[in-house]
This record gives structure tokens, C-alpha cells and sequence, in this order.
């Protein structure tokens, strides 16, 4: 059965180290943290989360994007599973958007990522795939790619005063 795991928290050194590759056959205990991420993740009203989250410095992430108090505008998707990701190409065009992150609780930040990119990643069964995302989909995907390279989206801040706490990003920015 799966079970909640703790979300690292900014500051743990395990968010700022690259994750390793993941070997296939995926072993018990990756597919348990796999188990353990996606419940971890409905749990705490995510749309995405990486493994160096939960404390574990490996390439899996979860996109997960959908309606919920933390993210009211979001679209809905099964959650996707993703192994050993690599962005491969990029659009030129850049979108602004707000982001949090499970990992840096509390705050916002306005964080410019590539409108549309095309990824290579394993699936649970080892089956490389190349796929193409766009938007918000892209946003996190982009955001949780990050995590798997220790970067944050701290890091790409352009602008400090597009940095808010969570009740004056609700008062100020929500609604455009
Ligand atoms: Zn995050």
C-alpha cells in the first residue's frame, strides 16, 4: 500500500544534487516510490513532483496537472509518470507564469519557461518515448526537470518583485 512520504524542504541539500539515472527493470523499491509519490502528491494538491522531493536523488517525476485549490486554473490529466527525462528541443517562445513548489512552501514566483518542448523519458515499463507539451503541461514539466538538476525555480526568478507570499500572491496577482 502506498504511503506519504516527507517533502523536502528548501535548504536540504538532497533539492540542490543532480539525480541519477534509473536502471530498468525498475526494482521494488523504485516502483514503491513511484506508488508513494503519486499518493504523496494527490495528498498534498500538486500538480507535479520530483524524487529528490521525497528525498530520493533519482530521475522520476510526476506531471500531474489538475483543478485544485492550490492551482484553481489548471487542465486536467491522468497523472504521467516520467523516467529518466531529457529535454530535447525548445520553443523560442517564452510564457510567463506563477509557480509554486511543494519543496519551497508558502511562496510564488513569476518564472518565464519555454511555451512548448519536446521530451525523450522512459515509462514505468522501460518503453522510451519522445512527446511533445505544451502550456502549463510544458510549465511543469519544465519546473520538474529542474529538480532532477538540483535547480529551483528560485533560481529563475527574472525579478525579485514578482516573488510573493502565498496570501499577498491570492491578494495581488491571482486574477491576472
Ligand atoms: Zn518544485
Amino acid at each position: 500500500m502506498a504511503v506519504l512520504r516527507q517533502i523536502a524542504q528548501l535548504g536540504n541539500p538532497v533539492l540542490r544534487a543532480p539525480a541519477a539515472t534509473v536502471p530498468f527493470p525498475l526494482s521494488d523499491e523504485a516502483r514503491a516510490l513511484i506508488d508513494d509519490m503519486l499518493e504523496t502528491l494527490r495528498d498534498a494538491d500538486g500538480v507535479g513532483l520530483a524524487a529528490p522531493q521525497v528525498h530520493q536523488p533519482l530521475q522520476i517525476m510526476i506531471v500531474a496537472s489538475r483543478p485544485n485549490p492550490r492551482y484553481p486554473e489548471a487542465v486536467e490529466m491522468d497523472p504521467l509518470v516520467v523516467v529518466n527525462p531529457e529535454v530535447v528541443e525548445r520553443s523560442t517562445e517564452l510564457v510567463k507564469g506563477w509557480e509554486g513548489c511543494l519543496s519551497i512552501p508558502g511562496l510564488r514566483g513569476e518564472v518565464a519557461r519555454h511555451q512548448r518542448i519536446k521530451a525523450r523519458y522512459q515509462t514505468v515499463h522501460g518503453e522510451s518515448v519522445v512527446r511533445e507539451f505544451d502550456g502549463f503541461i510544458a510549465r511543469i514539466f519544465q519546473h520538474e526537470d529542474d529538480h532532477l538538476r538540483g535547480v529551483v525555480f528560485l533560481d529563475r526568478l527574472e525579478n525579485g518583485d514578482r516573488l510573493a507570499t502565498e496570501r499577498e500572491y491570492q491578494k495581488r496577482f491571482a486574477r491576472g
